[in-house]
């Protein structure tokens, strides 16, 4: 229908069941709008998946803020008493930190958790958290209320903190039940724990993998995570979950995990929704095909590198996702039989994100001074050069976060390694991505180039290595076989 033009079918606005209904549509417009615009459909949540989420939007109404739980929680914490047990709310909340690709990924990563921990979600509203995204919960909000004990803490908790998980075990403040015979289990629990799980955690914090460890922290009514990672693929790797996520996940969706999690949680506030679609609809809807290039220079020397963008044409020419330019001479004599449109030829746009212009200059450079070989016209386009990563400015954010929408909005993605930020939009497309390999040193090209993902799914960056059964360190990539070793970080761990 002409109110629906982007998408190919015709659009299921709320993803067959994964979204709420009855959400106020004015203040969250990408929510009911999104699928208007997405080529690609979503893949099919899982019944289970929907019945449960379902559920927990209840568990988050019961005890969310503005409740008498929420409030006899919080007292509870400020006494530094744990409640009764069982508590009857138990809650996770989500520091924000670092770049957005990372707070996105550890957003969900906490979500998952809290659903399988049954504890209401609460996400810290710092770093613009609370402006970029919608409420994902009907009928309450998952943003900590700003009064919240701790708050003002968080910026404290580090590796070292005396009540992080890990240092509760070391000290042993805290014990689990898989503690030797004859010592006591029965103290009562502290009344919150810190959980570091950030890319530079120890042995004790990564014990969070296991499953003693996770029925001891299921007597703590409050845990306060800082995490950077996509925890995810380690959740996966702890007995306790395993039926229950077998359930959410089935087989079949388990390289989705993300997919489902993201389109559920994640929905751009209207300011950035208005940037989505503005751009959207002037550069890329005409377009018979989109494809999203995304550079991530991690080494600042690589900024301008004639030895990235070869990377770049010769991954986007080997793997035929974009026409190859004709060579000088050959160009001079195509170009006039080309002057006017070759019939059935294919238009494509290139979308490129990145901090700076230089790759996008000079690839819209190519496609200008020289013909494609097949008379295709490749329109390239990149809307904003930030220069460097910024914190704490609203602008730059939401920018970022527009970016990823409309990277997650093409029908071929090519990543960075390493990056988050492609994590996101790969994930949010339900596209399994190019990967551009980091490159080694800067001297040369990786060979090959590129490589295409195993799966749409963030990698986890730094994954616990132990089994916890067996009490010793183990390859957790060998552990089950839907969690694999990531091609972009060896030591990496990705469902797939
Ligand atoms: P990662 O560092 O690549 O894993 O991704 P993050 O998103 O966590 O952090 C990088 C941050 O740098 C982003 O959140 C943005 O603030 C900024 N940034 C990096 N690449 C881009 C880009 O292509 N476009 C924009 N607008 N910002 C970017």
């Amino acid at each position: 229908s002409g109110s629906f033009p982007y998408a190919r079918s015709p659009p299921d606005r709320l993803l067959g069941g994964l979204l709420p209904d009855g959400l106020d549509e004015r203040s969250c417009r990408s929510r009911y709008e999104s699928s208007m615009y997405r080529r690609n459909p979503s893949r099919k949540p899982p019944p289970r998946l929907v019945a449960k989420l379902r559920k927990h939007e209840e568990l988050q109404r019961r005890c969310g803020p503005n409740t008498d739980a929420y409030s006899r929680a919080v007292q509870q914490l400020r006494a530094g008493e744990s409640a009764a047990e069982p508590p009857e709310c138990k809650y996770v909340v989500s520091i924000s930190y670092r770049g957005l690709g990372n707070r996105i990924l550890a957003a969900a990563s906490a979500f998952l958790y809290a659903v399988l921990t049954d504890r209401a979600l609460l996400v810290d509203p710092s770093n613009e958290m609370d402006e970029l995204f919608c409420e994902p919960f009907p009928g309450t909000t998952w943003l900590l209320p700003r009064d919240f004990p701790l708050a003002s803490h968080f910026n404290n908790f580090t590796i070292d903190t005396a009540e992080s998980y890990g240092n509760m075990l070391k000290n042993k403040v805290f014990r689990t039940d898989d503690a030797p015979a004859g010592t006591t289990t029965t103290q009562p629990p502290p009344a919150f724990a810190y959980l570091h799980l950030d890319h530079d955690y120890g042995d004790e914090d990564k014990m969070f993998f296991c499953d003693a460890d996770q029925r001891a922290l299921s007597r703590v009514q409050w845990l306060v995570m800082r995490t950077d990672l996509y925890t995810v693929p380690g959740l996966f790797l702890v007995t306790a979950f395993q039926e229950e996520l077998g359930a959410l996940f089935p087989e079949a969706e388990r390289d989705a995990v993300f997919h489902h999690l993201a389109r559920y949680l994640f929905h751009p506030s209207n300011h950035v929704w208005g940037l989505v679609t503005r751009y959207y609809r002037a550069y890329l809807a005409r377009a018979d095909l989109r494809v999203g290039i995304q550079v991530r220079n991690f080494d600042p020397r690589q900024a301008q590198s004639p030895l990235v963008l070869h990377q770049i044409t010769s991954c986007v020419w080997t793997h035929k996702l974009l026409p190859e330019v004709l060579a000088a001479a050959a160009a001079a004599t195509e170009e006039l039989e080309h002057a006017v449109p070759v019939p059935g030829a294919k238009s494509t746009a290139v979308l490129i994100t990145s901090l700076r212009s230089w790759y996008y200059e000079r690839i819209k450079g190519l496609y200008w001074d020289r013909a494609t070989a097949t008379g295709e016209d490749v329109g390239v386009h990149q809307p904003s050069h930030e220069g460097q990563q910024q914190f704490g400015k609203r602008s730059h954010d939401g920018r970022a976060w527009a970016e990823m929408y409309l990277l997650s909005l093409c029908d071929v993605l090519v990543t960075s390694g390493w990056s988050t930020f492609g994590y996101v939009a790969q994930g949010l497309g339900g596209v399994r991505p190019w990967v551009l390999h980091k490159p080694a040193n800067l001297t040369s090209v990786p060979d090959p180039p590129c490589f295409r993902d195993a799966s749409m799914e963030p990698c986890f960056h730094s994954p616990h290595v132990y089994d916890c059964k067996l009490k010793r360190g183990a390859d957790t990539g060998k552990m089950v076989p839907h969690v694999r070793h990531c091609e972009d970080i060896s030591w990496g761990l990705k469902l797939v």
